[in-house]
């Protein structure tokens, strides 16, 4: 008889997304007519297409299958050169120094965010925001590692810092942040990094949502902080970037300067170690789907990728005005595609999902589904059509006016 992973057993059941779908569908079925009405702004995956760019290089990568002399059979588990020379020329084009060996080509970042714990031993104090995507609580449970929460709250505009009289080893953070939308400034990431280079800590850096940053003072990559490349790994993806959500394309940064003492003092290098992890478990990426990757770092791609940016972000600061118009508080919305309100009248916010369902028939996120300090926040996202955020919003306005 297999003895098995017993940490499992202290998952949350993951209900969220089930039961907004369960609510959703029984309301529909005691509703029928008004349920043709209803408005889905809790999506939290992209619906414009690839850009033109892209499309061409994927074609042209299927072609490259056709014939024997372009042939491709196993990559590189890193990925291939051109595609991680691209990467590494548009962190240079955004002045940061990221050199092509410290970069690893992916199916997403979901994977490599989970997949990273194995590089770490047990008894670290890990910290985790709350509210925060599910997915770096969840591979910790998952491996039966303690988790200290760092509080996100409507009083540090849900961007928690550090606290320097205590120690820790494993930090996560990700901004522009999915659920709320928050987006460290410069100097507060520099606080981050001193704070791990004290700790002789690793700041694990999710920035899959870099591309809505528009504000050329915030940073789009840990590595624009001076001192990053000695404690700070960097997850990204173009899932949101250049809508690979169902195309599946992510890269993980790991500076070679990252190394730490083993307890018999020989130093390891978490490049090393991911690149060894990686060759163990992990085959690369399709190579048509890093030719595809490859353009959207180009100017071309880029461009394009910007148009459908700009198209969610549009309707971000739709709800953002009708929001601001109503008093009602909220985080996010300018530099990301999530918008973060605090439920009206002091409602949790799965009342709050109930109320916006039977009253303006639109579906969102209840923030208690992200951490124990969203529960009375509620997630929006602009993924929707332009169209219907706009009905939504207008119906938003007759709900609280
Ligand atoms: C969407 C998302 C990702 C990207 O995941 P992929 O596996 O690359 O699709 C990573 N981190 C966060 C916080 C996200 O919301």
């Amino acid at each position: 008889m297999p003895r098995l992973n017993e940490n499992y057993l202290n998952l949350k059941e993951s209900y969220l997304f089930s039961e907004i779908a369960h609510r959703t569908s029984a309301y529909i079925e005691k509703n029928p007519q008004k349920g043709r009405q209803i408005i889905r702004l809790g999506i939290g995956d992209v619906t414009r297409p690839l850009g033109r760019t892209v499309l061409d290089a994927l074609h042209e990568g299927v072609d490259a299958m056709s014939s024997a002399d372009t042939f491709k059979g196993y990559g590189p588990e890193q990925g291939y050169e051109a595609t991680r020379n691209a990467i590494a020329a548009y962190y240079k084009r955004n002045g940061i120094h990221v050199e092509p060996d410290d970069i690893f080509i992916s199916d997403g970042a979901k994977s490599d965010t989970g997949n990273i714990t194995e590089l770490f031993g047990p008894g670290n104090t890990i910290l985790i925001p709350d509210p925060v995507y599910p997915v770096y609580v969840d591979t910790n449970i998952m491996c039966g590692n303690k988790i200290t929460y760092l509080s996100g709250n409507a009083e540090n505009n849900f961007l928690p810092m550090p606290d320097h009289n205590r120690h820790a080893d494993i930090i996560y953070l990700c901004s522009p942040n999915n659920p709320t939308g928050a987006c460290y400034s410069r100097e507060q990431l520099q606080e981050w990094v001193d704070y791990a280079l004290a700790n002789q800590a690793v700041i694990l850096f999710d920035s899959a949502y870099e591309a809505f940053i528009s504000d050329p003072e915030l940073p789009r990559s840990i590595f624009a902080i001076k001192g990053a490349r000695k404690c700070a790994v960097e997850f990204c993806s173009l899932s949101k970037t250049a809508g690979f959500t169902g195309t599946r394309f992510g890269y993980t940064v790991v500076p070679k300067e990252l190394t730490f003492p083993s307890s018999a003092g020989v130093a390891m290098s978490l490049n090393a170690m991911w690149n060894r992890r990686q060759c163990t478990k992990f085959n690369g990426t399709s190579y048509i789907v890093q030719k595809g990757a490859e353009v959207v770092f180009s100017e071309d791609g880029i461009r394009e990728c910007q148009q459908n940016i700009q198209y969610y972000k549009t309707n971000a600061k739709v709800i953002a005005d009708t929001l601001t118009e109503l008093g009602i508080r909220f985080f996010g919305g300018v530099n990301s595609p999530y918008i973060w309100f605090e439920c009206p009248n002091g409602m949790d916010s799965w009342t709050c999902f109930d109320y916006l369902l039977e009253q303006i028939q639109v579906v969102g996120t209840p923030g208690a589904g992200f951490g124990e300090n969203g529960k009375n926040f509620f997630r929006l996202t602009a993924f929707g059509t332009y169209e219907n955020t706009v009905t939504a919003m207008e119906r938003f306005k007759h709900l609280f006016t």
